[in-house]
C-alpha cells in the first residue's frame, strides 16, 4: 500500500534523513523507532508532503504521491501532530472539524461525525464539543487530536509521538484504548516514536532510526532474536529481557498451546504479548485461557508453554 523507495532529505550541511526505503501493507502499523534528531518526524512530514523530499520516491497504492496534488493526498491521510498540535482558540468540536470543513461536508455531516468519535473516544460530546483545549487533561487532548486525524476517515494515518507528551501512567491506559478502538482496526499506520515499549506494544514491523538512516525494519522477534548489527543490540540491551517476552503475541504460539474446554472464560486474545500473559499469570495464579477471535477456540497458556516459545525463539539463530 505504502511504498518508500530511498527518500532523502537534506537541510544544508545536515541530512536528516539519509536514504530510507520501506513498505507498509494494507492494515499494518510501522512504528519508526529512534532517539531525538535520528529523522523520524522528517520522515513522516514527507509522506503528507507537509515537507518535499530532497530526492527518493513515495508511492501508494502504486501511485506516485510526488506528482500528486498535496491537498488530494491528505484526504486519503489522517495527521496526529507532535505535541497534540490542537488550534487553542477553536473548541473541540472546531478543532476536529477542521478536514471536514475543508471538504465543504454539510453542517448537519459534520456535527454528527464530531460527536460520534467524541462519543467513541470517551468525551461525551455534551460535555466536551464546546470547550477549549486549554481547559483538557493532556490524555484528552490527545484524543482530539486522534479524533481530528480521524474525522474523515482516512485509510492511512501518521501519528507523531502521539502518546509522547502523556505521563507515563496515562501512557499506558490511553495505549491501551487506542488498541481497542474500532475506528483503527481497518487503518494503515506509520507511528514515530522514541519510547520502545510502545515499538513493541504497537508495531507489526519496527524501523529502528539512527542519524537518518533505518538501521534495521524488522518484526518485534526478529529485532530482538536476531538483530542485525552491535548498534540494534546495543539499543535494546538495557531492557532485553522485558522486550523478548514483549515481541511475542498469543497468536504466534497458538499451535503450541493445548485445546481448553468450553466452560471457561478466556481472558486473553492472539493479539496480546507473552508479557502480558505472564502478568496474567502472575496475578490469577490460576489457568489463563487465549481466545481466537476469529472461529470463537479456546486454548490454555501456561508458564512452561510461554518458557518453551522463548526458548524456540533463542534456538532459531
Ligand atoms: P526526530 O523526529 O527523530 O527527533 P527530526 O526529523 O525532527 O528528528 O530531525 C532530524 C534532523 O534534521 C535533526 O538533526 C534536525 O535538527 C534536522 N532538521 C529537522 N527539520 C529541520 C529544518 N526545518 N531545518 C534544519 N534542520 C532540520
Ligand atoms: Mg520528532
Amino acid at each position: 500500500m505504502i511504498d518508500v523507495q530511498q527518500l532523502t532529505k537534506t537541510y544544508h550541511d545536515t541530512v536528516a534523513v539519509n536514504e530510507v526505503s520501506f513498505s507498509v501493507k494494507e492494515g499494518q502499523t510501522l512504528v519508526l523507532l529512534g532517539t531525538s534528531g535520528s529523522g523520524k518526524t522528517t520522515t513522516l512530514r514527507m509522506l503528507n508532503r507537509l515537507t518535499e523530499p530532497t530526492s527518493g520516491k513515495i508511492f501508494i497504492d502504486n501511485k506516485n504521491i510526488l506528482s500528486q496534488p498535496p491537498e488530494e493526498l491528505r484526504r486519503n491521510m489522517g495527521y496526529v501532530l507532535q505535541g497534540y498540535g490542537l488550534f487553542p482558540h477553536y473548541s473541540v468540536a472546531e478543532n476536529i472539524a477542521v478536514v471536514p470543513k475543508l471538504l465543504k461536508w454539510p453542517k448537519e455531516k459534520i456535527r454528527k461525525r464530531v460527536d460520534e468519535l467524541l462519543y467513541k473516544l470517551q468525551l461525551p460530546p455534551e460535555q466536551y464539543r464546546d470547550v477549549y483545549p486549554a481547559t483538557l487533561s493532556g490524555g484528552q487532548k490527545q484524543r482530539v487530536g486522534l479524533a481530528r486525524a480521524l474525522a474523515t476517515d482516512p485509510p492511512i494515518l501518521l501519528m507523531d509521538e502521539p502518546f509522547g507528551a502523556l505521563d507515563m501512567l496515562t501512557r499506558f491506559a490511553v495505549r491501551k484504548e487506542f488498541k481497542e478502538l474500532d475506528e483503527l482496526r481497518k487503518k494503515t499506520i506509520i507511528l514515530v516514536t522514541h519510547d520502545v515499549q510502545e515499538a513493541f506494544e504497537l508495531g507489526d514491523k519496527i524501523g529502528l532510526m539512527d542519524k537518518g538512516k533505518i538501521r534495521q525494519l524488522a518484526s518485534p522477534p526478529e529485532l530482538i532474536f536476531r538483530p542485525a548489527d552491535d548498534f540494534v543490540k546495543a539499543f535494546f540491551k538495557q531492557h532485553l529481557f522485558q522486550l523478548q517476552w514483549q515481541s511475542i503475541r498469543l497468536k504466534n504460539i497458538w499451535n503450541d498451546l493445548p485445546e481448553a474446554g468450553n466452560d471457561v472464560n478466556a481472558t486473553l486474545s492472539g493479539g496480546h504479548t507473552l508479557w502480558e500473559a505472564m502478568e496474567q499469570l502472575a496475578n490469577n495464579n490460576a489457568s489463563v485461557y487465549v481466545i481466537d477471535k476469529e472461529t470463537r477456540l479456546r486454548r490454555e497458556v501456561t508458564f512452561e508453554h510461554l518458557k518453551m516459545a522463548i526458548q524456540k525463539q533463542k534456538q532459531q539463530n
